[in-house]
């Protein structure tokens, strides 16, 4: 018998009175009730009320997450996650996935099953059915799930022994589930949910049934190899998503398309703004002449940016002895991401993955002062870093880019100024590119594990304490996270949210007290001693790669007047007038501006077409009236004609726009 009991005791969050034959459960509402034990959270769900029943995905008991069907083993605390909640969804779309594998068992019976987690905006499964799968298997996977969510098998977790569990997994021939089962560290419980003829390996929770799924939809379909190592088997990835209501799978189908259009891949060909090439290198970069001249814009107002803001620019070598990464530490906890050593003269050298310590040397190659302090330089520096081929990833994920890098070594009594001197840079960079929307992270130090850390107590404290100081003095909103400080310093983290809501890794900020004490750094104080610099390394954009990319996407390829890399295109009419486009040209290059001459045989229409397509801000169209009076013809990438001007008036108005942001 379920029983209501209210206003029990409870000292200190324990309940009295619990037994063995009751369980005390306190409800969402506050109410504290008995229950029998092994009643199940649904079974106290649909006491509580039938609709939270109806939605939940899970429940968390005495604060862990619990299936929805298993019995409660004790009592505590209970509330009902449901799709709206960020855990409940998972729950959701892990149940999706897991309804997934079962349908691929149905159609290929011979396909063995590797993971299949949930993501943020859906989830996937890694398959190895033996081959190659297509846009026509998805379609019979898919009406497969239809099938089991009717089905509406009930979903049951079950416990097993290690020996149990391989048996049952080398039964069925799924060698992946064996070899994660033997990982499973000794002592960890080893669970796996049945529904219906299907098994799968996994900790839950899950829902209590099949027939809890709203809408499932597969995606896509894509090659990725097993742990993402490419000497263990390629498997087939299927992507996929569930919603409640086919209204929201709608909405997310639309914003997909969105991110589609705007994938800077796809973009990046369209336009002509760079490139990819195996022959060259994977994960290596070409900027074509478009891109490339983006990138000379980007470059130019980073520089004037940061002259204006003092700082000063320097150039350092692409290779650089290995010895250097050794006195960093580069070399110990971090030579997997480094290109390996090439030897010269006896000597090994190596491909400078991150450009800190050839600043390092530029500050040693003579004596400082405090007077000399804050020194903030600032390279545009190309590095290089290893990464796996199968996490190659267009602009985003790279082994060769270009860091807007910078250094700053100062004092601590300066180190709020300073920081709060990249927050506001950082700020007006964003802005000026169109990112006005971002979110802020402190990551400090753990203050239970405090010998992780390298410097003393008051050298942290005082150094969080600066970046407290710097982001409340720019009032700026932000999140603070203990214990995700670096060993070697406390950092300030901007994500940046683009026009579909996605986040972009932006601006970094680190405090470092390791470098300058390894590479024994000094300035004379006005003590006549000998005192250690704070190190703060920040990039502001990123790298270029990247910016470029989230750039692009944000702008979905129509750049400001101001960045475009080609800002004007000028149209003549018929053949007869390709000399006076082309004086129009020469004036327009004269004044600065990004120009070309589209004279192909082409109707003008048709050019006019491509032109859009280009996403060029603006079409000059010349012919016989407008050559007579040294005027054109403007039509606006956004908005269409825009009338005739004498090519005076629209060079005034054309300077006007295409101004760089200012403050
Ligand atoms: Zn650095």
């Amino acid at each position: 018998m379920v029983g209501w009991i209210h206003d029990l005791p409870v000292y200190n969050g324990v309940l009295a009175l619990e037994s063995a034959d009751e369980l005390i459960l306190i409800l969402p509402d506050g109410r504290r009730s008995s229950f029998p034990p092994g009643v199940t959270p649904l079974e106290v769900a649909r006491r509580f009320s039938p609709e939270v029943a109806e939605r939940a995905t899970c429940a968390r008991v005495g604060g862990v997450l619990w299936d929805l069907s298993r019995p409660l083993e004790r009592g505590g605390e209970i509330s009902f996650l449901t799709f709206d909640d960020p855990e409940g969804r998972e729950v959701y779309r892990h149940t999706a996935a897991h309804v997934l594998a079962q349908a691929v068992k149905r159609v290929f019976p011979e396909a063995r099953l590797a993971i299949g987690p949930p993501l943020e905006d859906g989830f996937y499964y890694d398959i190895d059915p033996g081959r190659s799968l297509d846009p026509d298997d998805l379609l019979r996977i898919e009406e497969e799930i239809g099938r089991i969510v009717e089905e509406d098998l009930p979903i049951r977790r079950e416990a097993l022994s290690r020996e149990e569990a391989l048996s049952l997994f080398r039964e069925r021939g799924e060698d992946y589930k064996v070899e994660m089962i033997r990982e499973i560290p000794p002592g960890e419980e080893i669970t796996v949910y049945r529904q219906g003829e299907f098994v799968d390996l996994c900790r839950g929770p899950h829902l209590p049934s099949t027939g809890r799924l709203g809408r499932v939809k597969l995606l896509t379909v894509a090659g990725a190899y097993w742990r993402g190592d490419e000497r263990r088997p390629m498997l087939q990835r299927i992507y996929g998503t569930a919603y409640e209501t086919p209204e929201q799978l709608n909405a997310h189908l639309q914003r997909l398309e969105e991110a589609r259009k705007r994938d800077h891949r796809r973009l990046g060909r369209e336009l002509d703004l760079f490139s990819l090439q195996e022959e060259g290198g994977g994960g290596l970069v070409f900027w074509h002449p478009r891109g490339a001249a983006v990138r000379e814009v980007i470059e130019e107002f980073w520089r004037k940016e940061h002259r204006r803001r003092g700082y000063q620019l320097v150039y350092t070598p692409h290779i650089a002895r290995l010895d250097l990464w050794k006195v960093s530490g580069h070399w110990d906890w971090y030579r997997e991401n480094m290109y390996p050593p090439m030897e010269l003269e006896g000597v090994d050298y190596l491909l400078k993955p991150m450009n800190c310590p050839l600043h390092i040397l530029i500050y040693r190659s003579r004596v400082r002062s405090y007077r000399d302090l804050p020194l903030r330089w600032a390279e545009l520096g190309t590095v290089y870093r290893f990464e796996r081929s199968g996490v190659l990833h267009g602009l985003l994920r790279v082994r060769g880019f270009t860091q807007d890098d910078a250094h700053i070594f100062c004092r601590e009594d300066q180190l709020e100024e300073e920081v709060a001197g990249v927050l506001d840079l950082a700020r007006f960079m964003l802005r000026s590119f169109g990112f006005p929307d971002w979110e802020l992270t402190l990551s400090v130090r753990d203050p239970q594990k405090k010998e992780k850390y390298i410097g003393g107590d008051a050298v942290w404290e005082k150094a969080e304490e600066a970046l407290r100081r710097a982001l409340e003095r720019l009032g700026l909103d932000y999140r603070v996270e203990e214990g995700e400080a670096k060993f070697y310093g406390p950092a300030i983290d901007v994500r940046l949210k683009d026009a579909l809501g996605r986040g972009w890794q932006g601006p970094t900020i680190q405090v470092d007290f390791n470098l300058p004490a390894r590479f024994d750094l000094g300035y004379t104080g006005p003590d006549g001693r000998i005192h250690r610099p704070v190190m703060v390394h920040r990039t502001v954009l990123g790298s270029l790669e990247r910016f470029l990319g989230a750039l692009t996407e944000q702008c979905a390829g129509a750049f400001p007047l101001w960045l475009s890399p080609v800002q004007v295109r000028v149209l003549p009419v018929l053949e007869r007038h390709l000399p006076y486009a082309h004086s129009v040209l020469a004036r327009l290059r004269e004044e600065g501006f990004r120009a070309e001459v589209d004279g192909r045989p082409e109707k003008l229409s048709a050019r006019i077409r491509d032109a859009q397509m280009e996403k060029i801000p603006y079409m000059l169209v010349v012919g016989d009236a407008e050559k007579e009076g040294g005027a054109v013809s403007v039509r606006a990438r956004a908005g269409g004609q825009k009338g005739t001007l004498s090519l005076d008036e629209f060079i005034r108005q054309l300077r006007e726009e295409a101004s760089w942001p200012s403050l």
